[in-house]
C-alpha cells in the first residue's frame, strides 16, 4: 500500500474524489549543499525530484499519477501527449502509460538535437510507444481530431488526450502535492522554510501547482520561475490562468480548499537564462552544469534545469541570497536507462527522427 499523499491527509475529500494512480517514490529526498551556501552566506537545498519514479523520475512523474488516474478511471485505453522530439514528458508519459497498461502515441516536434534527445527517443521506442513527427504544434490539431473520432468509432472510447507537459489543471495538482510534501519535510527538520524556491518554468504546471500548494500550505516561500520556453508558452498572464483553473478545480471538489488569490503573486518570472531558442544550451546553464557535475556529483540537463540553476548562482553572485534559505527544485530525471535502449537501433524509429542520430548534438 503506498503512502497517502500529504494534500490527500490534509484533504481527505480530494484523496476520496480526485483521480490518482500512485506512480512515484515520494516524498523525493532534500539534500544540503553546504559548501556553496556557506560560501555565498546562505543555506542551499536540493529537493530531489529526479529521484521521483523508479522507472523514470522528474517532475513528470506528479502530474500523470493525477492524469493518468483519470485516463484510467474514464476506461480509456489509449492516451496521446505532444512534446519536443525529445520531451522528458512524452517519454514519462510513454513509460508510466505502459505501466497502466494504457497504449501511447507521442506526437512530436523538431528541436535542437542533444544527445539526451537521441536517449528520450530510443527510450520512447522501447517502451512501446507510437512516434509521430509533426513539423509545428498546429500541425497536430487534425490528426488529433481524427485519432479521437476514429478511437471512437472503432473502440467505442476516444483516446484521453494528456496536455502538452502534464500542465493542466488535473497535473498541477501532482505539484500542489509536492508543496504538501515540502511542509511535510520542513515540518520533520529535513529543511528550513525556504524564503525562495527556484524552479524551471516551461509548460507552468510545476511552478502554478507549487504556487498554490504553498499558499493553501501556509508557507512564506517565494518561487523564482526561470523561464525556458519561448513567451508565447510561457507568460505571467497564462501563468495566472493556470494558477486560478488550478485552485477553481480544486474548490469545485472541495470546497474547503482554500480560494489562494494570493498565489500567483508568489511567483517572479526571470527571463535573462533562455537563451533565444527552446533547448539551446546557454554558456551560463554550462558552467552551472559543470559545477555541479565537478563538485556535488549532480548532474542538470541544459534545456531546464542547469538554466534554472544559473539564475540561482546568479543571484548567489549578486549577494541577493545573503541571510536567506534558499531550495532548487530538480525538475529533471536521475535515474539511469542505458540499459533499456542499449539493444534499440534507431533506425527502426520513423525515418523524420534519424536525423538526431546522423548530425552533430550540441557541446554539453
Ligand atoms: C517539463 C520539465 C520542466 C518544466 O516544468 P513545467 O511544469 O512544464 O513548467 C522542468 N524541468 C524538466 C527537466 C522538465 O522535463
Amino acid at each position: 500500500m503506498p503512502e497517502q499523499l500529504p494534500l490527500f491527509s490534509r484533504y481527505p475529500v480530494l484523496g476520496s474524489r480526485l483521480p490518482h494512480v500512485s506512480l512515484g517514490s515520494l516524498p523525493t529526498p532534500v539534500r544540503e549543499f553546504t559548501e556553496i551556501g556557506a560560501g555565498n552566506d546562505c543555506r542551499l537545498f536540493f529537493k530531489d525530484d529526479g529521484l521521483s519514479g523508479d522507472l523514470y523520475g522528474g517532475n513528470k512523474v506528479r502530474k500523470l499519477e493525477f492524469l493518468l488516474g483519470e485516463a484510467l478511471r474514464r476506461k480509456s485505453a489509449e492516451v496521446i501527449t505532444y512534446g519536443y522530439a525529445g520531451s522528458n514528458h512524452a517519454l514519462a508519459t510513454a513509460l508510466y502509460a505502459q505501466r497502466c497498461g494504457l497504449d501511447c502515441t507521442l506526437m512530436l516536434m523538431p528541436q535542437l538535437n542533444a544527445e539526451y534527445v537521441r536517449r528520450n527517443l530510443l527510450r520512447d521506442y522501447a517502451a512501446g510507444a507510437k512516434i509521430e513527427h509533426y513539423p509545428s504544434a498546429s500541425a497536430m490539431y487534425w490528426p488529433t481530431f481524427r485519432r479521437l473520432v476514429t478511437g471512437r468509432v472503432r473502440k467505442g472510447k476516444s483516446p484521453f488526450i494528456v496536455p502538452a507537459g502534464g500542465s493542466s489543471p488535473l497535473g498541477a495538482v501532482g505539484c500542489v502535492n509536492a508543496a504538501f510534501e515540502l511542509k511535510g519535510q520542513i515540518e520533520a527538520g529535513d529543511l528550513p522554510e525556504p524564503d525562495l524556491l527556484y524552479v524551471a518554468f516551461g509548460t507552468m504546471g510545476t511552478a502554478a501547482g507549487l504556487a498554490v500548494g504553498l499558499t493553501a500550505a501556509g508557507l512564506k516561500t517565494r518561487i523564482v520561475a526561470v523561464r525556458v520556453v519561448d513567451a508565447r508558452w510561457a507568460n505571467m498572464k497564462k501563468f495566472g490562468k493556470l494558477v486560478k483553473g488550478t485552485v477553481d478545480y480544486l474548490r469545485s471538489i472541495d470546497p474547503s480548499f482554500p480560494s489562494s488569490d494570493r498565489a500567483g503573486a508568489a511567483v517572479t518570472e526571470r527571463t535573462g537564462f533562455f537563451g533565444g531558442e527552446y533547448a539551446r544550451f546557454t554558456d551560463e546553464g554550462i558552467s552551472a552544469g559543470r559545477l555541479f557535475r565537478q563538485s556535488q556529483g549532480v548532474e542538470l540537463d541544459g534545456t531546464y534545469t542547469a538554466k534554472a540553476m544559473a539564475a540561482l548562482l546568479a543571484d548567489l553572485g549578486g549577494g541577493k541570497g545573503a541571510g536567506k534559505d534558499l531550495l532548487f527544485w530538480n525538475t529533471c530525471n536521475a535515474r539511469d536507462f542505458s540499459e533499456k535502449i542499449a539493444p534499440v537501433d534507431y533506425r527502426d524509429l520513423p525515418s523524420p527522427f534519424h536525423r538526431y542520430f546522423r548530425t552533430e548534438t550540441q557541446r554539453a
